[in-house]
């Protein structure tokens, strides 16, 4: 395994990466993209064994409800790029099994990668989202055939790919893009049906970096986001070879869409996770403002709250509910039950804005408006500052002035904003968190149950 300042070492490997217009030479030392890469590093530190065949116990595939319920909150401690890695390697083993009995050579494949994966200790990052142009039409309908990624050439001892892959979290920290079809694929679609291990470094791979990092001198404004960001990647793979022992489909339509599927369980129910902890956090916000504010008994500030705690209690019970009914496979893994993962997803992305706008509502507009910890160090400002943000003897102006910074950054400024979209978006949008919802519902039981009750059970289907 690698400790944390091998992986920094690790990363000086030529790849080419961008922030705002220019090349990043070191993603380790760039002032701003480190930061990132430090708690990767931790994250190192954090689970290094010696010896060669040494592997995380961050990697460890939980065999019952109690070893995933430990899994899920070991991941909820861990930095985003230690999580995605678990999920990339648990998405790939599902779908080696997957993809067997048709491609026993792949899943063979597959197999000897995670394995060598996991030897070299590396940090694998999710490329599924293309481009994908015009969303109306399939990929070989688009006017630029380069909307989803593609083979454009096969060679004996490889393919190389082109197109793009876009908001891949912490793409330029990890050292491997997990790159796999973003849907299902047609007869027609053989190019687009493409799962490869991409090496960061690889030539023809350009990345070019987003971030709600605080473009701010003074980072204690921003007490959440000025500690701990995670890029995203614009991934381009402009014409990019991959060797044979890296291509785990090519040309298979009818197998594209199992690796999706197999990364969508394990990445709703990380998001599920981060979620039920995000939904009490800002119950606590809503709770701590009005005792701040002094409204913590105000009938409508409790109403709100209360229906802030019934949110977050019903996406804590199913992402309990998901750990429960899990179901242990042949080979003895555990895997989250796909029903209530999806729908508590479903239920935390939809519901969140209401979350956020019951604690503006209670909270005020010093959300926006409470001056900035320097102006609290001003000697001409600060004690005015502190007088006028104090609301009774026992609430100091400093730390309502802390709690108003801390509710803008989680919530109303870059963060909060980053927040309000990706609730919605990673994962899939609504609309897939819905049609996969339906897709596990057990529709035709409650038509039988609704018969019973109309006393109708003869009209009762029988299978
Ligand atoms: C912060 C962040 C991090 C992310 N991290 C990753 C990552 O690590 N790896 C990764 O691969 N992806 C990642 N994603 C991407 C995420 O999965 C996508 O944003 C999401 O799947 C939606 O795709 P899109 O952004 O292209 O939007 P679109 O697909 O354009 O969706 C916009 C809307 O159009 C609807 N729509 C689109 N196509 C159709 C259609 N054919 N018919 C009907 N309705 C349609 C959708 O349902 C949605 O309502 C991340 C996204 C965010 C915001």
């Amino acid at each position: 395994m690698m400790t944390g300042d091998q992986y920094r070492a690790s990363l000086d490997d030529g790849r080419e990466t961008y922030f705002e217009g220019r090349r990043v030479d070191n993603v380790a030392t760039d002032p701003i993209l480190k930061i990132t890469v430090d708690s990767a590093a931790a994250g190192y530190d954090r689970f290094y064994k010696p010896g060669d065949d040494a592997v995380g116990d961050f990697m460890a595939v939980p065999g019952s409800v109690a070893e995933l319920r430990e899994q899920v909150e070991l991941h909820e401690t861990v930095d985003l790029l230690t999580h995605v890695t678990y999920a990339s390697i648990m998405t790939l083993l599902t779908a080696a099994d997957r993809i067997e009995a048709q491609l026993p050579d792949n899943a063979a494949r597959i197999r000897a990668y995670v394995k060598d994966a996991q030897r070299r200790d590396v940090r694998i990052t999710q490329c599924i989202t293309d481009a994908k142009g015009d969303r109306s039409r399939k990929p070989s309908q688009q006017d630029d055939p380069d909307a989803y990624v593609r083979v454009v050439e096969r060679r004996t001892d490889g393919v190389v790919i082109r197109g793009a892959k876009l908001h891949i979290s912490a793409a330029s920290m990890g050292h491997e893009l997990m790159t796999i079809p973003t849907k299902a694929m047609r007869a027609g679609e053989e190019d687009y049906s493409i799962a490869a291990m991409v090496p960061v470094n690889a030539p023809g791979v350009k990345i070019v970096n987003t971030t709600y990092y605080p473009r701010h001198e003074d980072v204690r404004d921003f007490p959440v986001s000025g500690r701990q960001h995670t890029p995203e990647g614009f991934v381009i793979f402009d014409d990019v070879f991959v060797p044979n022992e890296r291509v785990f489909l090519d040309g298979v339509p009818e197998l594209a869409a199992v690796f999706a599927h197999s990364l969508g369980l394990w990445e709703r129910l990380g998001g599920l996770a981060s979620m039920a902890s995000g939904y009490d956090r800002l119950v606590g916000f809503a709770q701590l403002i009005s005792e701040a504010n002094g409204l913590e008994r105000t009938a409508h500030v409790r109403e709100k709250i209360s229906e802030m705690m019934i949110n977050a209690s019903l996406i804590r019970a199913s992402l309990e509910a998901a750990i429960s009914n899990c179901k242990i496979t042949s080979d003895g893994a555990a895997f989250p039950d796909e029903l209530y993962t999806n729908v508590g997803k479903y239920h935390g992305a939809a519901n969140y804005s209401t979350m956020v706008r019951h604690l503006h509502d209670i909270a005020g507009g010093s959300v926006l408006t409470a001056p900035s910890m320097a102006d609290l160090e001003n000697t001409e400002t600060g004690h005015l500052i502190r007088k006028y943000m104090g609301t009774r003897q026992d609430v100091d102006g400093v730390y309502r002035t802390k709690l108003f910074h801390a509710i803008r950054d989680t919530t109303a400024d870059a963060l909060g904003g980053w927040s309000a979209v990706t609730n919605i978006q990673a994962g899939g949008g609504l609309y897939a968190q819905r049609i996969v919802s339906r897709m596990h519902y057990d529709l035709e039981r409650a038509k039988r149950m609704a018969l019973e009750h109309a006393h109708m059970s003869e009209y009762a289907v029988t299978d």
